[in-house]
């Protein structure tokens, strides 16, 4: 995500460490390819040419600052600009006093709409809301039942029925009611481009049901393109911000950074992934550390809140420092990091990891190996790999379909993990290498 534009602001502060204070010209040339890096990120003319003028008036009142270096004066003004395109402090949504709080989402077909309804209703349940997701998509005929299964995954409510979409909303929010449901999403019609009729089925789906929050679902990956129709959409109905999908593609940055002043609404929610749990609010300041390759912590931390089990996280830690993790342990725990998502994604959020790092082919399904391995030996063997002779290791390669040199290599790997661990004075047995097969 972003990746060309990164390398490019990063080129623009490595050039900038060089400089001792800064003068005009720096600035200029610095803006020059700031400049250069958003256009060619297909970020909005307009967006650009306010982006940069910003930061040359701040740069030229802060050029006199001695407390900063230049390099860290560009950074800090590039990052505040790009907080404040990307809509400055975060949308909240706040629930209405009498429930439901009733969300609409409107946008093109593709766009990932009714993905993005379930990922939110998960979201809010998460939350310890109560969502009910409504199939108003009656016009693409496997929307319902998409939406339908969704639900189930995302284990929250689920209703439709096949009178007119403006019916269905209507019942739905009955329904809702009804159940004492506090939040309804309804799924509206996509459409492959901006067509009169729909828009006109999507104004009287707004009458219907008067949502607290209109939010258009734009594709990052369609750029500039998205941002067109976006206009359309916030024209026809009352929007109350937008969703970003796909941002875990390759998408130029384009649209996510020009969307808030074309359509004047904060990004409310991104998602990253096709995944029901790859989604989450949007925090500018987040996102515009990530592009400047400062990593997003704060995200991590929170995935981890969401994902690892604290309990299990302690007893891994108790077991190494007692010298006393074993195979098991060691399952335990890669089990927990799998939750978190993929390996990429985590790697892509910590501060300062090299781009070929970042860039790296990192093969998830090496894990998966390392698991049947684990997972074809006896509890015993687990706990004490010292045991595993040259035919258990036979046996463990054929239970888990793997090889004798796969299963001698995680054992090796395990044996320098633990060196490791005693290395940096976690305690642990001496090694008992006699019965071990490598
Ligand atoms: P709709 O026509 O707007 O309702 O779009 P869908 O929700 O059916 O999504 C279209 C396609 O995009 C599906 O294959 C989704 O799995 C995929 N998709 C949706 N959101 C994301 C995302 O954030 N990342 C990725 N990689 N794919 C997504």
């Amino acid at each position: 995500m972003f990746d060309n534009l990164s390398e490019r602001l990063e080129g623009v502060v490595t050039k900038m460490r060089r400089k001792g204070r800064l003068s005009v010209v720096d600035i200029e040339a610095a803006l020059k390819e700031i400049r250069l890096a958003l256009l060619e990120a297909d970020v909005n003319l307009e967006v650009v040419r306010k982006f940069t003028s910003r930061i040359r008036e701040a740069a030229v009142s802060e050029a006199t600052s001695r407390a900063l270096t230049p390099a860290q004066q560009i950074v800090k003004l590039v990052n505040e600009e790009l907080k404040a395109t990307l809509g400055g402090d975060a949308f909240r949504l706040t629930f209405a006093s009498s429930p439901p709080t009733v969300i609409m989402l409107v946008g093109l077909q593709g766009s990932g709409k009714t993905t993005a309804a379930a990922k939110l209703a998960l979201h809010l349940r998460r939350q310890g809301r109560h969502p009910l997701l409504v199939g108003a998509d009656l016009a693409r005929p496997a929307a319902v039942e998409q939406l339908r299964i969704l639900s189930e995954s995302a284990k929250v409510d689920f209703f439709s029925e096949t009178t007119s979409p403006i019916e269905v909303a209507r019942a739905g929010l009955n329904r809702a009611k009804s159940l004492g449901r506090d939040i309804l999403i309804v799924d509206t019609a996509g459409r492959l481009a901006v067509d009169a009729d729909l828009m006109a089925e999507m104004v009287a789906i707004e009458d219907a049901v008067s949502p607290d929050y209109v939010f258009l679902v734009i594709d990052a990956m369609t750029g500039q393109d998205a941002l067109n129709t976006a206009n359309a959409f916030a024209e026809a109905v009352n929007l109350s911000g937008t969703i970003l999908t796909k941002l875990d593609g390759d998408a130029r940055g384009g649209a996510a950074l020009s969307v808030v002043e074309v359509t004047g609404k904060k990004i409310a929610f991104s998602s990253i992934g096709e995944k029901l749990e790859d989604f989450d609010s949007f925090y500018p300041d987040r996102m515009a550390n990530r592009i400047l390759g400062m990593g997003d912590v704060l995200t991590l931390i929170e995935k981890a809140e969401r994902n690892l089990d604290k309990d299990v996280a302690e007893r891994g830690a108790k077991k190494i420092q007692a010298g006393k993790f074993d195979l098991e342990d060691f399952m335990e725990q890669m089990q927990q990091v799998k939750k978190m998502g993929p390996l990429k994604g985590i790697i892509s959020m910590l501060p300062g990891i090299p781009k070929e790092i970042k860039d790296a082919d990192i093969d998830e399904g090496e894990l998966t190996k390392i698991e049947a391995i684990i997972s074809s030996m006896t509890r015993q063997e687990r706990r004490d790999p010292g045991l595993i002779d040259a035919s258990r290791r036979n046996r463990i390669a054929k239970g888990s379909g793997s090889t004798p040199t796969a299963v001698s290599n995680l054992l090796k790997q395990f044996r320098d993990m633990q060196k490791m661990m005693r290395q940096m004075g976690l305690g642990g047995p001496s090694p008992t290498k006699k019965n071990i097969a490598s």
